[in-house]
Formats: C-alpha cells, structure tokens, sequence
C-alpha cells in the first residue's frame, strides 16, 4: 500500500470540459430500465453534459424500495458511451460493485454518503480498487457531519494508490423537519478544501435540497462559493421516478438552469465573510427548525391540557423553565437579557397556540 498524502490528490480533468468550467455530473437517480437510461443519456449530451451518472445498485435508507437495476445497467451504461461519448458513473457500495464495474470498464466510481461513513466498507472498497489506479473515484460526505470520516475514507482511497480522486458535498441528515432535506454545512467542505486544496470539489444540490426548485438555488450558491463542479439528478419523467422523484429535475429544465448558472471568477472558496455569512444561514435554517418542532410540541401538551382540564398557563413551571434556561444560557455564554427575552417571547406565543386549540 502507497503512502500518499491529502496534498497529493490532483484536480480531475475529462475530456471535452474547458478549464475554468465547472464539471457537470449529471443522470438520473438510478437507471430504470435501457431505454429511461439512453433517452436521459442523449437527452443531457446534447445540453454538453460530459458526464452522466446513474446508480444501479441503490442504498435505500428502507427496505422494500426500489434497490435498483443491478448488473443488468452495466450493459446500459456501456450503451450510454458507445452512444454519445460521454464518460460514465455509478454508485459502488460493495467489493462485488467495484469488481463488476470494473469488469464493465465504468470511468467514475462513486461511494454514496451511507457507505463512507463506514470505515469497514471504505477499507474494503479500497483494497478491491488497488492497482486500478486508472480509475476515477469520487467519495460523498458521510451522513453524519464528522469531518475526519470523510477525510478518513478518502485516505484509505489514497493508501490505495488511487490519485484520481473527488469529493461530493452531498448535506447531512439532521433529525426533524428541515427546509432542505439534507442540512449543508457548508463549513465542512471548506474545511476539506483548506486541507485538500487540489482535490476537485463538487456539490450535488440535488441531494442537498430534495426538491427539484431548490437545485438551481443551491447550485448557483455552490458556484459562487468556489466548488469545481455539480453533479446533478436528471430524469426524463422525473415524477414517474423510482427514487427521489420529487429532486429530479427534466433534462430541459437542466439546460435552463445550466443557462441560467453564473461562473464567477476570481471568488476563492476561502472567502471568509462568504463562508462566516453561510454558517449564520445554516443557524438560522437550524433554529427555525427546532423552534417548528417546539411549537408542535406545544401544540401536543395544548391539547393534554384541554383533555384533562387543566389551565394553560402554569407559572410554577414558566418560573422553573426560565430559571433552568437562564442558568444554561450563561453556560453558553450568552446575556441574562438575551435569555430571558427570547425564551418569554417563546413562551408567549406558545401559549397563544395552546389558547387557539
Ligand atoms: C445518489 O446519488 O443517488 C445517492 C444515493 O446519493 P447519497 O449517497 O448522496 O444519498
Ligand atoms: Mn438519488
């Protein structure tokens, strides 16, 4: 096993994408059947996309979904080439899916966010890729926003001696109703960047936001905060989908928002006012969360109170809870004040929405 270190992890070059440009990745969820997959396939080629990208083996968070197509898309995604000359990609979770699209000549790899966050299958899948160090592989964050999994994974990759080597800044599960599905954090790839600085970065906004009007959105924000590239969810029949239906977007749509994305030059991802400014965005999207799930909350004991007769108001326990959140509030370091008027005016309209019940 080679000894490589994050530093020397080159930016990825395809054929056919300028440089300056950013790299699109784009395809659909998972290839349903040969012809979903070629008509998704000529369809975003012909908007200039380079690189198309579909999952054949599926890592679905249930069982009982859709688990994708298996070894029977290899063949299609082999069409895809031959066809259009784009390069192709595919998810790999098991040693079993790398020697298959290895066998199959697939150009990039990509190990989804439940698989890196597994040290035990990132050391295998890095060990069955040892001496294919011609092949591409881009690893996604874990779902857990932990840094040095990540990092770790990608260096288990590097022991093994592969170079051509990307990230994918996918967002992080979070608990609890969020305005995107997965929470961005944008600190974290930042944070990869700083210490990984040549290694091609790439956001899928897709993942991150969910739903298909938040792609152009977040796209455009990850371009102009310096990411080399996106990789996208495209489908012909995005609604018809049988995974993650409501992100994907139609290969029309695509070519909208492909035309619509500004490049920005000369903004580096290090720009710390834009990076402190996302982090107070990523606290607030935080905060009115929790504060949904509080009222609901609420709501709940509103509705125990009514049932069992009781009085909304308990000052015995508001005197209780101001006094255990001014203590933790001067834990945290913040003012009695500030404490003190930001639990009232939660209390106060909890309890208007105990009274409206
Ligand atoms: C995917 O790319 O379709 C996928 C399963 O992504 P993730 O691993 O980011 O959830
Ligand atoms: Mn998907």
């Amino acid at each position: 096993m080679s000894n490589y270190s994050l530093q020397d992890i080159q930016q990825l070059a395809f054929t056919g994408v300028e440089k300056g440009q950013p790299l699109i990745i784009a395809g659909p969820c998972s290839a349903e059947s040969e012809q979903q997959t070629l008509d998704t396939a000529k369809a975003v080629s012909a908007i200039g996309v380079k690189v198309f990208r579909a999952g054949i083996w599926k890592p679905r968070t249930m069982p009982g979904g859709f688990e994708g197509v298996g070894d029977n898309g290899l063949r299609w995604l082999q069409r895809v080439r031959q066809e259009t000359g784009m390069s192709i990609a595919t998810e790999v979770a098991t040693v079993e899916h790398v020697k298959a699209a290895l066998d199959a000549g697939i150009d990039v790899l990509w190990v989804g966010a439940r698989t890196s966050a597994n040290p035990f299958a990132m050391q295998d899948l890095a060990e069955s890729l040892h001496g294919h160090d011609h092949v591409t592989v881009l690893v996604k964050n874990p779902l857990t926003p932990d840094l040095d999994l990540w990092l770790g994974a990608l260096q288990r990759l590097l022991n093994a001696g592969i170079t051509r080597l990307g990230a994918v800044h996918r967002g992080f599960s979070s608990a609890g109703a969020h305005i995107y599905r997965n929470d961005p954090q944008w600190h974290i790839p930042f944070e990869l960047r700083r210490l990984a600085p040549n290694m091609t970065l790439l956001c899928d906004p897709s993942h991150i936001g969910g739903k298909r009007e938040y792609v152009e959105p977040l796209a455009q924000q990850a371009l102009d905060m310096g990411f080399d590239g996106l990789m996208i969810e495209c489908h012909c029949h995005p609604d018809n989908a049988l995974s993650d239906s409501a992100q994907q977007v139609t290969p029309d749509a695509l070519k909208g928002i492909l035309n619509r994305l500004v490049v920005r030059s000369g903004l580096p991802i290090e720009d710390e006012l834009a990076l402190l400014r996302q982090q107070i965005d990523d606290c607030d999207h935080e905060l009115l969360a929790v504060l949904a799930r509080r009222m609901s909350v609420s709501r709940e004991i509103g509705q125990f109170k009514k049932a069992h007769n009781l009085r909304v108001l308990q000052p015995a326990r508001y005197q209780a809870v101001i006094h255990a959140r001014l203590e933790e509030g001067k834990h945290l370091g913040l003012t009695g004040d500030f404490t003190q008027l930001i639990m009232q005016a939660i209390h106060e309209e909890s309890v208007r929405q105990q009274l409206s019940l």
